[in-house]
């Protein structure tokens, strides 16, 4: 196949999955539907193919609710992203702080304690430090946490797979069920047992 995406070993890991799963995690939504039984990205009522990764629903069945490992799955994804943007926003914090401090220590020698100085150097702290919050959280940790979460979970995604496929269809039996008996529509959902 040509088409496998090229430069990513990134999961599939669709866009509405995300916001749904996040939802999800919110308590927002009910953990039920029809999803795409290879990377779990909401299938329509009908759908006999997924939108996402194309799999279809004959070569992957799809499931009645997203499985709890693949929750945690991305749970450590989000967790990850938001230990690195939350590092990133206390350095910006410590980085106004430390330009306080130098301001406040040029005042003090420099100037003669100057009320002016002092002032300059306390907005610094509450401005600057905010500034420099949002600029190296919201800018830089957010796009680095980005990155280093989804390769983190390419992997995790790869281990996660290689586990459920190992699961799904053990190699030693090569299974030689009729197949197109099973006529679309009635997939068999709750497998798990
Ligand atoms: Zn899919």
């Amino acid at each position: 196949m040509s088409g496998a995406s090229a430069g990513g070993d990134l999961p599939v890991f669709s866009k509405r999955l995300d916001e749904l799963m996040a939802s999800m995690l919110a308590g927002e939504a009910p953990n039920v539907g029809r999803f795409c039984g290879y990377c779990y990205t909401p299938l329509g009522k009908h759908a006999d193919a997924c939108a996402h990764c194309a799999r279809t629903t004959a070569q992957y069945a799809p499931v009645a609710k997203i499985p709890a490992e693949f929750f945690a799955l991305y749970k450590r994804m989000r967790h990850r992203e938001s230990v690195i943007v939350n590092s990133f926003a206390f350095a910006g914090l410590g980085l106004g702080l430390l330009l306080f401090i130098v301001i406040v220590a040029i005042a003090v020698y420099r100037f003669n304690a100057s009320l002016w100085w002092m002032a300059g150097a306390t907005a610094v702290l509450i401005v600057g430090g905010r500034v420099f919050a949002g600029i190296l959280g919201g800018w830089i940790g957010d796009s680095i946490g980005y990155d280093v979460a989804r390769r983190k979970l390419a992997v995790e995604w790869q281990a996660y797979e290689h586990e459920r496929e190992a699961r799904l269809r053990p190699p030693a039996a090569p299974e030689r069920s009729e197949a197109g008996a099973a006529p679309a529509g009635t997939s068999q959902t709750g497998r798990t047992a």
